[in-house]
């Protein structure tokens, strides 16, 4: 077979997913004569994930006949990041970025200073649940594989799990002033996921989720029937029409402007704009949600503490985040997608989760696997 012909062959078998296939063509084509740069990278960028000493291996081999090529200065650091050598992963994938039009989001930013990594310019911040600024590593990798970065954030995702606590984090955020540019272009520039769900099966398994939710709650908690539950990060408002619909006094509140004014036309759910602790309806609540909330905030305990002093006796905390050490991201490791900068900024497993709750006067009443994510735990918590 020619390698031009063969070349075809891999990219194809990729495109339909027969990655086994795909692999036996490109190993064939990097043992040919002479391989390019190019397809040495491309090798390395199909080969890396299932086997990464043999993806560092082949990029390797690209460098060396083209020291400055994007996609195999890619490679290298992904293969790199994969094997846990994070520290070295870390500036391939800036050296891989600076040389990208195609990694580099940074092309999309409106100036110069504005496509500045965030992390040349914004001190290292300490753990938010013990102030410990040192950590280790445990996972880099460019962003822009899983979530864009429309040139407002630095494309290089870093987490570094503290010390002291365990916690995992993001060890240079962008400053809250710079989320809000981020969240506005993630909205406004990828409809598909943030529109609301389409009319029909979509929007119903949604409706569907939200009311099992709630009576998997009343199952445990029974006494809560029918109080005031306020829901943070309501989004569409789906769960708080189911709740309303099982007889909750629900109200909620959420970021985007256009995700109010959807629930509350369509739904005629009370869905209010604002965040926690600043815009919370005065009162205090039987139950309060936090779906896929929590680890998108810089200061996750004082939200925890804010919202436990707005519990009732008796009242129930009801939150769910991605979790570390589910069996799902156990499974994923590394591809996990819920590595995602800035979206997410700590990341919690089964024990740092327990801690954070307890710091804010709340126990774990009970913990199972949440529908909202893949990989994310559904925890029930009540005022100590
Ligand atoms: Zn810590």
């Amino acid at each position: 077979m020619l390698s031009s012909e063969r070349l075809i062959q891999a990219r194809a078998a990729r495109g339909r997913g027969a990655l086994g296939e795909s692999i036996d063509h490109y190993l064939a084509l990097v043992r040919g004569d002479r391989p390019t740069p190019a397809v040495l990278a491309e090798a390395a960028e199909v080969i890396g994930p299932l086997r990464p000493s043999v993806g560092e291996l082949l990029a390797r081999k690209a460098l060396e006949q083209q020291p400055l090529l994007p996609e195999a200065l890619h490679a290298m650091a992904d293969s790199v990041a994969r094997q846990g050598r994070y520290a070295e992963a870390v500036p391939l994938f800036r050296q891989a970025v600076a040389q990208s039009g195609r990694l580099s989001e940074l092309k999309d930013a409106g100036t110069p200073q504005e496509a500045q990594p965030w992390r040349t310019r914004y001190p290292t911040v300490a753990c938010p649940a013990c102030g410990t600024v040192e950590g280790t590593l445990v996972h880099a990798g460019n962003a822009s594989r899983v979530q864009r970065c429309y040139g407002v954030v630095d494309p290089v995702k870093l987490w570094l799990r503290c010390d002291d606590c365990g916690l995992v984090r993001v060890p240079d955020p962008p400053p809250e002033d710079r989320l809000p540019a981020w969240y506005e272009a993630a909205y406004s520039r990828s409809p598909d996921t943030h529109n609301p769900p389409a009319m029909g099966p979509a929007l119903y398994r949604e409706l569907m989720q939200g009311e099992a939710q709630v009576r998997r709650l009343l199952e445990r908690f029974p006494h809560v029937r029918g109080g005031r539950l306020l829901e943070v990060g309501a989004a569409f408002g789906l769960f708080l029409a189911a709740a309303g619909y099982q007889g909750f006094d629900a109200v909620g509140l959420e970021l985007a402007t256009a995700a109010v004014q959807w629930g509350t036309a369509r739904l005629g759910v009370d869905l209010r704009q604002g965040s926690c602790p600043g815009d919370v309806p005065a009162g205090d609540y039987d139950v309060i949600v936090l779906f896929e909330v929590i680890e998108h905030f810089l200061n996750p305990d004082a939200v925890l503490a804010d919202l436990a002093r707005r519990l009732r006796p008796g009242g129930v905390l009801l939150l769910s985040t991605p979790c570390l050490d589910h069996p799902y991201h156990v499974a994923a490791g590394y591809d996990d997608p819920m590595w995602s900068v800035p979206g997410h900024l700590v990341y919690y497993d089964r024990a740092t989760l327990r801690a954070a709750l307890g710091r804010a006067g709340l126990r774990e009443a009970d913990r199972w696997f949440s529908d909202r994510h893949l990989g994310s735990v559904m925890v029930a918590a009540t005022p100590v």
